[in-house]
């Protein structure tokens, strides 16, 4: 019912929500995020260091996401109630995990001296429960995960979620999605701050997902902002065909968009660094991780 499709590589620019996000935000930072190696000032070494800092709120979503695959791969193997006293050691084992993984931008640019355990685990801890008490939990325990339910079901995979729409190479990595009586639910988990707009723009690349990569149809799609902060809450999204076809026509635009940044677009190879100016938006500057590169640290 529910296919996670792999696809051979292609050299094609591969549209996403985020490729398009930075793309619009600063065309700088997109270079440097997707076209690292071309760069002729900095070691490629030191751009990718920077591209991997993460921050806490990053961080806090990050671990947010792991956390709740994993109750979703125990649910779909049991339906029993979760022990909440091993979920907590669990938790808190996979954040100071992570914790002593991530390199912090607030750290490596001074802003705070170091991040903590306490400033990740209270945020993690919340969102979970919220889940856990939200009646999103008993649907996916007593409607979704039944025995013999097969591939009823799709839990974050580890993957980037290559997919194909309308022939366009693109990525949906959706966090979960199940099928209950032809119905295609389309979950999407939100930890931090809201934002309607992003959100259901990012819904709607899901819900094309859904029809050009497992072939359902729109009225058969729905989609779930579940908003785990500061309490539990979901904006539930029925897209039309229109919808669809309009989502499609848009993202279209954004592929010519970022091609045309491109000397060789079949090959996605970019124009040289030059023809991706830095944003003037220095608020925009304030939060990222690439700034000591502008000289805006
Ligand atoms: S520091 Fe500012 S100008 Fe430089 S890449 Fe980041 S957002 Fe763009």
């Amino acid at each position: 019912m529910l296919a996670s499709r792999k696809y051979p590589f292609t050299p094609e620019l591969g549209w996403s929500v985020s490729r398009y996000n930075t793309f619009a935000t600063c065309r700088r930072q997109y270079y440097y995020t997707y076209y690292t190696k071309f760069d002729r000032e900095h070691p490629a070494s030191l751009i990718e260091r920077l591209k991997q800092l993460t921050t806490v709120p990053m961080e806090t979503g990050t671990a947010v996401h792991i956390i709740m695959a994993a109750v979703l791969e125990r649910l779909s193997k049991s339906q029993s109630d979760i022990n909440l006293q091993r979920l907590a050691g669990f938790v808190e084992t996979e954040v100071q995990r992570r914790l002593n993984a991530a390199r912090f931008a607030e750290v490596y640019y001074q802003e705070a001296p170091a991040v903590v355990l306490p400033d990740l685990l209270p945020p993690v801890r919340a969102c979970v429960r919220a889940f856990l008490d939200s009646p999103r939990y008993s649907w996916v325990r007593d409607e979704v995960m039944q025995p013999g339910r097969g591939n009823a079901w799709l839990i974050e995979s580890a993957d980037y979620g290559e997919c194909r729409i309308a022939g366009h190479k693109a990525y949906c990595k959706v966090d979960f999605a199940a099928v209950v009586e032809g119905q295609l639910t389309i979950v999407d988990w939100k930890s931090g701050r809201r934002d309607d707009a992003k959100t259901a723009h990012q819904l709607l690349a899901y819900a094309a997902w859904a029809v050009h990569e497992q072939g359902f149809t729109p009225s058969q799609v729905r989609t779930v902002a579940a908003y785990l902060q500061p309490e539990y809450g979901e904006v539930v999204g029925q897209p039309s065909t229109a919808d669809v076809a309009a989502f499609v026509e848009q993202m279209q635009a954004q592929v010519e968009q970022m091609r045309a940044y491109c000397a060789n677009p079949d090959q996605n190879t970019p124009h040289g660094k030059e023809a991706f100016p830095q944003t003037e938006n220095a608020t925009v500057c304030r939060h990222c991780c690439f700034r000591q590169l502008c000289d805006r640290a």
